[in-house]
């Protein structure tokens, strides 16, 4: 299995730190932003301690495609209305691309965007062009992630996926990051993994599937709210996140979890261990 989750980086360690984070829960895969993911701040790579972190993983037995990029949400590709916002977004977008190739990461996932005032297929247009014009580095692949269609999201259908990939110039530069959260808010039966998976396959190719959100949702299939929640404590189940954490079709892609903090903690430590060992514990009664 592999598995980890959303790590910080902060100082004084930065990249190095999150690796220990992730270390310390039993982790062998964790998702980072490469700054505050609100601000388009960010400090040079020179002080990140790159080369320390990408020790530390050698020394685990980690591969670097383990460990994986989240772009800022603030990027909006698909803001069709004010395109000055876009490309903007894709501005910014390029040099987290050029941080995440120094960094060595392979992957970094981006949230297609939002039409705002517009219609799907105005949105979906316009992050193919605004996607086009990026300068991708050698060996990188931007997971565009499937999203809960809340609000005018784009995304929150395979189908909207497959055409932005379609799209683009250089597809060898995309792939897919599945929510589970988000899939099921969408509408789509995450308790028929398999059905989603051939659906998935059908419509875009398994072979462009790279990262898995595993996370519970709050809220009922269809709702279209993105709310996660703790493993077993949302509408999704324990029974079937951790089928989906050992399913033999999806065993060489990292499941990232995403779920949110208990009491000010993360959950991250507790929540890998339950699906190591196949067994639910209620993380929300007080021990
Ligand atoms: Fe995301
Ligand atoms: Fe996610
Ligand atoms: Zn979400």
């Amino acid at each position: 299995m592999i598995i980890g989750s959303h790590v910080q980086m902060k100082a004084p360690d930065f990249l190095e730190g999150s690796v220990r984070e992730a270390l310390s829960y039993g982790a062998n895969a964790l998702m980072l932003y490469t700054g505050a993911p609100q601000n388009t701040r960010r400090r040079p790579t020179e002080e990140l301690h790159i080369r320390e972190a990408a020790g530390l993983m050698e020394v685990n037995r980690i591969p670097m495609e383990h460990m994986i990029i989240h772009a800022p949400y603030l990027i909006n590709p698909a803001n069709s209305v004010r395109p000055e916002v876009a490309e903007l977004a894709v501005e910014f977008l390029m040099s987290e691309l050029e941080r995440t190739a120094a960094i060595g990461a392979k992957y970094i996932v981006l949230h297609p965007g939002s039409y705002t005032t517009t219609d799907p297929e105005t949105g979906i247009r316009t992050a193919i062009s605004q996607l086009n014009s990026l300068q991708i580095p050698d060996g990188l692949v931007i997971c565009l992630e499937t999203m809960a269609g809340k609000g005018s999201e784009i995304g929150f259908r395979f189908e909207h996926l497959a055409e932005i990939i379609a799209g683009m110039n250089h597809p060898e530069h995309f792939g897919v990051c599945l929510d589970t959260c988000h899939i099921s808010d969408a509408g789509y039966d995450v308790s028929d993994y398999d059905g989603v998976l051939d659906e998935f396959d059908r419509v875009i190719g398994l072979n462009r599937l790279h990262v898995i959100h595993l996370n519970d949702s709050k809220n009922e299939k269809g709702a279209r709210k993105d709310r996660h929640a703790n493993l077993g404590q949302g509408t999704i189940g324990f029974d079937t996140l951790c089928r989906i954490a050992h399913h033999p079709r999806t065993a060489h892609i990292p499941k990232i979890l995403e779920t949110p903090y208990i009491d000010g903690k993360p959950p991250y430590g507790e929540e890998i261990a339950m699906l190591k060992e196949k067994k639910f514990r209620d993380l929300m009664k007080a021990q």
